[in-house]
């Protein structure tokens, strides 16, 4: 592939100090490109404000809740983190060690999604920075090429399904909204239909993941098929690095899909990770689209135990194919299509790896010297000490070397 082969030949003719320095444009495209549209809905609430909404996939329509009151979102930052700014605060690694709690705790999330654990095969250091400067990310989500990957996504949904606006009141109610949605889906899994952004969860590690399934169908020969939708920019398939996190992400969905149709999922971890009260009435919205889709509950425990019932009787078959689907943006036309080989005990033991860090057992890592043309595209490169710091090794090596 062009792009390994160019990295491939940058690295046996230059030094690791001038690689960190390389101009972008000695780069293929095929490297250039790690704009990937966020996954507006993953996890819900989710780390961005702008996941506020979700789409429930009915027969008589869909719903959109939209979140009302003053809750905050579980993986936002607190009020207390947004308020600082890293920047001014001195050293981001001296800081972090001074604080002593595990990082899960220190952005205040309950939960990681799985664009958290894909996006940290790319750089973990990047997910990091983007936790604690989200203003820098949101900036990113704004931009065009970000936006036209929401709307294909959006066009995509809205084939198999409409939207429909429910006001939430509590995180209860936001939760009920992804589990309503979630007794509609497994109806038509079960009918042999398609679903699109189908919600998965479950702990893994001892932390509890959330995802969105872009779509689950049937093939030709009666087979499950889990599907991810990738767009992008250029006409071009992503780099190897890219196809990583891609691979690792769908590997992802399929553990937690699989835990959550054998019947894996328990209610106490849901609730206990989620901190959901189960006793929590619906607000009034919530309770009128339950009743309209044929579901008489009350309570969000309610609601959980008839999920997780219907989860573990549906007889949904476990997934056969991971298919990526790669889309050029400009006029959604396909790129190509990649089936991904689910192999458990790679994607088992790069979660233990990635889950580490959140569970405070070890520091965050950037990208090695062989992937430092990654920083090039980086929106932090210019405050990343993990890069400094491999600059400053660099050049060591250079001079120890020039002196011998
Ligand atoms: S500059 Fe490089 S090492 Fe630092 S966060 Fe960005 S990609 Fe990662």
């Amino acid at each position: 592939m062009m792009g390994t082969d160019l990295t491939g030949m940058v690295q046996r003719e230059l030094s690791d100090e001038e690689l960190l320095a390389l101009d972008l444009d000695l780069f293929p495209t095929d490297c250039v490109e790690f704009i990937e549209k966020p996954k507006p809905c993953e996890g819900g609430d989710g780390h961005t404000s702008s996941r506020t909404t979700e789409s429930c996939c009915t027969d008589q329509g869909t719903a959109e809740a939209t979140c009302s009151g003053n809750e905050q979102s579980p993986n936002q930052p607190t009020t207390s983190e947004q308020g600082s700014d890293p920047l001014c605060e001195g050293s981001g690694t001296k800081r972090r060690k001074q604080d002593g709690r595990i990082p899960l705790e220190r952005f205040g999330w309950k939960y990681l999604t799985v664009t958290d654990l894909s996006r940290q095969a790319w750089c973990e250091q990047q997910v990091v920075y983007g936790a604690e400067l989200p203003h820098i990310k949101e900036l990113r989500e704004d931009i065009p090429v970000v936006k036209a990957g929401s709307c294909l996504h959006l066009a995509r949904e809205l084939e198999v399904q409409d939207i429909v606006p429910i006001t939430v009141e509590s995180r209860e109610d936001k939760w009920a909204v992804k589990m309503l949605n979630l007794l509609s889906m497994i109806q038509f899994l079960q009918a042999g239909e398609r679903v699109r952004e189908f919600p998965v969860f479950e702990e893994l590690e001892g932390i509890f993941v959330v995802g969105v399934v872009d779509e689950l169908c049937y093939n030709s020969k009666g087979e499950l098929e889990l599907r991810e939708l990738k767009t992008r920019g250029n006409r071009t398939y992503p780099s190897a690095a890219q196809r990583k996190s891609h691979h690792l992400q769908v590997s992802i969905y399929k553990l937690l899909f699989e835990a959550m149709i054998k019947g894996q999922l328990k209610k106490d971890t849901i609730t206990h990770h989620l901190r959901l009260r189960t006793e929590q009435p619906f607000g009034s919205e919530v309770l009128a689209h339950a009743q309209s889709v044929g579901y008489t509950v009350s309570t969000f425990g309610d609601l959980l135990d008839l999920v997780l019932l219907n989860l573990t009787y549906a007889e949904i078959p476990t997934v056969d194919t991971l298919k990526i689907e790669y889309c050029y943006q400009a006029d959604a036309s396909v790129i190509g299509t990649e089936v991904v080989p689910f192999e458990e005990e790679w994607v088992k033991s790069e979660l233990r790896h990635y889950c580490s860090f959140w569970k405070g057992q070890r520091e965050a890592r950037g990208v090695d010297i062989e992937e430092a043309w990654k920083c090039r595209y980086c929106d932090f490169a210019d405050i990343c000490e993990w890069r400094q710091s491999k600059a400053e090794e660099a050049t060591r090596k250079n001079r120890a070397n020039q002196s011998k």
